[in-house]
């Protein structure tokens, strides 16, 4: 039991070019079990890593290896240990979610019987019981995205990959995903790609800041933040006063009660003149750092 607790997946100098665009440029990172936030705006290169991870898109240079192994060597034997929910998946409307994952287990090579139990058990973990024998077409997003988790599941995986998994969500479901993935991490080696900071914020081991393609700062989350300590304040601001704050600062939340405003920025200087306190950096100030 329990031999996966050593288990490595480790990027090496990837690499990505379509045509003189740099996609993806000397990423190089090791990932052991745990929970994994890949954190970036649209187009910073999150769906390519994945898609190279996955074995699914060749890296114009660098290597992806298991264990110690390259990945594209293992082939199959790499297919099994692994379960993708990509970010752009084709959903089979006609077919029945039962019918959905017996066709996934199939291809992920699985025996009837070994399905059989597997897809028993993740229809109840990701609690679709009630729609099993419902057309996938009829599903609302938050039961869509719920069936692509169990078929990312199944088999036992060793690496979970999940490009925003919760795409389209309402927070309440959102927060259902979150939950779930946390549940289901344990001893496996999950990496999460999103440009949502809560999807992460609480159940990352490690934290990937993806810019353009470059990977500009990673650790555990409180290191991350860490960084940005002594940049964070909440002005106690008037009405009047927003434009220009907004003209001086990065803004980050705003929240009002019936009396006063509250903007919080992220500030290299204390900000001069306004009624203000410091703050502790979060990783939504962290993101607002560097991708604003
Ligand atoms: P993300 O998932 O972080 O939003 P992507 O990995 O999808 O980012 O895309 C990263 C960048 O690479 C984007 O600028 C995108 O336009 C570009 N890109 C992705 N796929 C291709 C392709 N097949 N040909 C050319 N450019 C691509
Ligand atoms: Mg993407």
């Amino acid at each position: 039991m329990n031999e996966n607790r050593n288990a490595n997946l480790s990027l090496y100098k990837i690499t990505k070019r379509y045509g003189s665009f740099t996609a993806l440029n000397d990423v190089t990172y090791d990932f052991t079990p745990g929970v994994y936030g890949l954190l970036g705006p649209n187009g910073a290169g999150k769906s390519t890593l994945m898609n190279i991870i996955t074995d699914n898109l060749k890296p114009t240079s660098g290597t992806v290896k298991f264990d110690g192994m390259n990945t594209s060597d293992m082939d199959d034997d790499f297919r099994k240990i692994l379960g993708f929910m990509p970010q752009q998946q084709g959903i089979y409307p006609n077919f029945t979610l039962e019918r959905f994952l017996y066709y996934m287990a199939a291809l992920k090579g699985m025996k009837k019987k070994d399905a059989k139990a597997d897809i028993e058990r993740l229809i109840e973990l990701v609690n679709l019981g009630n729609a099993r024998s419902k057309r996938l077409g009829g599903f609302s997003g938050g039961m869509k995205q719920r069936a692509l988790i169990a078929q990312a599941m199944l088999a036992d995986p060793k690496i979970i990959i999940l490009d925003e998994p919760t795409a389209g969500l309402d927070p309440k479901e959102r927060i259902r995903i979150r939950n779930l993935i946390a549940e289901i991490a344990f001893e496996k080696i999950v990496i999460i790609a999103t440009h949502v900071v809560s999807d992460i914020e609480f159940i990352a081991k490690e934290v990937l800041l993806l810019r353009q393609g470059e990977i500009i700062g990673a650790g555990k989350p409180y290191e991350l933040c860490s960084k940005i300590s002594g940049n964070v304040f909440t002005i106690l601001a008037e009405e009047n006063q927003l434009a220009d704050i907004s003209k001086q600062f990065k803004v980050g939340n705003i929240a009002k009660d019936e009396k006063h405003i509250f903007v919080r920025i992220i500030s290299d200087k204390v900000p001069q003149g306004y009624k203000y306190k410091s703050c502790k950096p979060d990783l939504e100030d962290l993101y607002l750092y560097y991708f604003d």
